[in-house]
């Protein structure tokens, strides 16, 4: 099965909104075996709609659209493809009679506006799709050679609950038995420079078969993409496993998780195994640390606070750190990280206390400590340790870095100390 994706909008095309539909689209599609062979972007208008949509048509056997399901006057999408495929448009009078009901349950004091009423109206012969997220129903069209078209709207929640309650079984029902996959499995390293990384995996993969390895690096780390493409699904899952192994052999701990795991949530897992408090004391990162461990759902269990020790006065008198040593050493040095540490654990009565002292940039550097001279150190249960990180990029990426770097700091002690 062929499939192209068109995303409709003006503020894709200028750059305003990242086009993540068409991405996790092609994810999703992937997931059942069938490969997006060509991606669209259109305005809004009714023209470039019918036209982009009409050329994916000549081309593919299904045709997905996101965006212009709206209410609004810019919202095209379905006349430009009624048109397209020569049918009327018709009120659907229960959809009608559904939203009324909704917006009678929400704003009980005012008449529903009229550009509502719109989004009832629907191609003579499309099958609706259920929106269990928004109100503007999705459209399937098929034509007398059973080419189609599916229409989702462009609000991203809402376009992936459609697609996963109603477009993607459709499509896994026309696919019959599924016999070919394309799967994907991603390993997450921290820590190490994406060229060590590749010498370490060398020639690991040689004789497991076709495999893909991307490597990935980003502010968090390098990732490890392995694809297998054109199997079957328990082929491609087996091929996958051995090749995963093999990996984990050469990158041993350096490898945190897999798919989207969040460093974070893994340092607060073992955290709370352990039944280890954290607490934090920040000053380039200015929160950003506590930000990351308290995004994770549940995490109260495990942190307890942090203090942002940003100007030199709050190291001395929230932390404790002894004026002497920030004179002689200055913010930016290992006796201060490590007093931070200290000072976090005995003023926030934690078993783990992370620390984080260095020059974010653009601005702040010297020859001896430049731009990116970030320290960070762990006390735990009052075992200290320090290190000094020597980080690239910009301002947010040396900020991100370095909290990704403590949090690392804290999973490598733990996982080398069991009894902590
Ligand atoms: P609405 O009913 O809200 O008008 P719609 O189906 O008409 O929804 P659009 O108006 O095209 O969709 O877009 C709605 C929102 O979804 C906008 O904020 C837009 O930036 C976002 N959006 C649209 N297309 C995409 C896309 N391809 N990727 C990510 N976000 C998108
Ligand atoms: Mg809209």
């Amino acid at each position: 099965m062929r499939i192209e994706v068109v995303t409709i909008g003006d503020e894709l095309l200028l750059g305003y909104t990242i086009d993540t539909n068409a991405a996790h689209l092609a994810r999703e599609l992937a997931g059942l075996g069938v490969e997006i062979v060509r991606r669209t972007t259109c305005g809004d208008s009714g023209d470039s709609i019918a036209a982009a949509v009409g050329d994916a048509l000549d081309r593919a056997d299904g045709v997905i659209t996101t965006g212009g399901l709206g209410p609004t006057s810019d919202d095209l999408t379905k006349p430009s493809i009624a048109a397209l495929f020569g049918r009327e448009m018709v009120l659907d009078a229960t959809h009608l009679a559904w939203m009324r009901e909704r917006w009678a349950t929400r704003w009980p004091d005012k008449p529903m506006p009229a550009s509502n009423a719109q989004q009832a109206m629907l191609p003579v012969g499309a099958r609706k799709l259920t929106n269990n997220h928004g109100s503007a129903p999705g459209i399937f069209l098929e034509d007398a050679r059973g080419r189609w078209v599916a229409m989702l709207p462009g609000v991203p929640r809402e376009m992936r609950g459609m697609l996963a309650d109603t477009l993607l079984p459709i499509v896994r029902e026309r696919l019959g038995t599924v016999t070919r996959v394309v799967r994907s499995r991603t390993l997450r390293t921290t820590g190490v420079a994406e060229s060590l990384v590749a010498d370490r995996v060398g020639t690991q993969l040689d004789g497991v078969g076709e495999v893909g390895l991307a490597y990935l690096p980003n502010a968090d780390g390098v990732d490890l993409r392995l694809t297998v493409r054109g199997l079957s699904p328990e082929v491609a899952d087996a091929r996958l496993a051995e090749a995963a192994s093999r990996l984990r052999s050469v990158m041993g701990d350096a490898i945190y998780g897999e798919q989207q795991a969040d460093l974070a949530e893994v340092v607060l897992e073992a955290c709370r195994a352990r039944g280890l408090v954290i607490g934090v004391g920040e000053s380039c990162t200015g929160g950003l640390l506590g930000a990351r461990l308290t995004a994770v759902p549940g995490s109260s269990d495990v942190v307890r606070g942090g203090v942002i020790a940003y100007d030199d006065d709050v190291k001395r008198t929230l932390l404790g750190v002894p004026a002497a040593l920030l004179a002689e050493h200055g913010a930016v040095s290992e006796p201060v990280v490590r007093a931070m540490a200290s000072g976090v654990r005995a003023r926030l009565r934690v078993g783990a206390a992370l620390a984080i002292t260095g020059i974010a940039g653009p601005g702040g550097g010297s020859e001896a400590k430049p731009v990116g001279t970030v320290w960070i150190a762990l006390d735990l249960n009052g075992a200290v340790e320090s290190r000094q990180l020597r980080l690239w990029g910009d301002r947010e990426e040396v900020r991100r870095r370095s909290a990704q770097a403590a949090l690392e700091l804290l999973r490598r002690a733990l996982a080398s100390n069991p009894a902590a």
